[in-house]
């Protein structure tokens, strides 16, 4: 099988635009996901998500991990107590239950690949309490939104 992309874009034929966490229980904005290959033998499901400017993924954790390559625009991200900037083809590992979130910076879409374990935890999502401990830091403070 081949699925051809929209050149010059970061969306591919018959592969649908979804919303991202449509069970409605995570806070987030502005950002899409495609699910580029998923299958009975594969272990894994590779994702391609697109935030807006403005946008950001959800604050959460959980125990599986995110394997992620930046492929448009550029952003910055939350790893733990630590905020870091990302841009074209840099890698993030995020490692099993380190709060993470992805926000764009300037005027075009936070465009990233994502591989996760097929069979995964539900994520986590920040209590009040985490959210104290979390902001102690004052550039991850400034930073995330939930
Ligand atoms: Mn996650």
């Amino acid at each position: 099988m081949m699925i051809r992309s929209h050149l010059g874009d970061c969306r591919w034929t018959e592969t649908p635009v979804l919303g991202y966490k449509q069970d409605g229980t995570t806070s987030f904005r502005d950002i899409t996901k495609q699910i580029l290959f998923e299958g009975a033998q594969m272990h894994f499901q590779w994702r391609y998500f697109e935030v807006a400017p403005g946008g950001y993924s959800s604050l959460e954790r959980h125990e599986h991990e995110h394997a992620v390559m930046v492929v448009r625009g550029a952003g910055r991200v939350l790893l733990q107590d630590a905020v870091y900037d990302i841009g074209h083809y840099d890698l993030i590992l995020v490692p099993p239950m380190t709060w993470h979130q992805f926000q764009p910076t300037g005027d075009e879409p936070l465009g990233f690949l994502c591989i996760v374990n097929a069979e995964r935890d539900r994520p986590q999502l920040p209590t009040a309490a985490d959210l104290e401990l979390l902001r102690q830091h004052p550039a991850v403070a400034a930073f995330i939104k939930v």
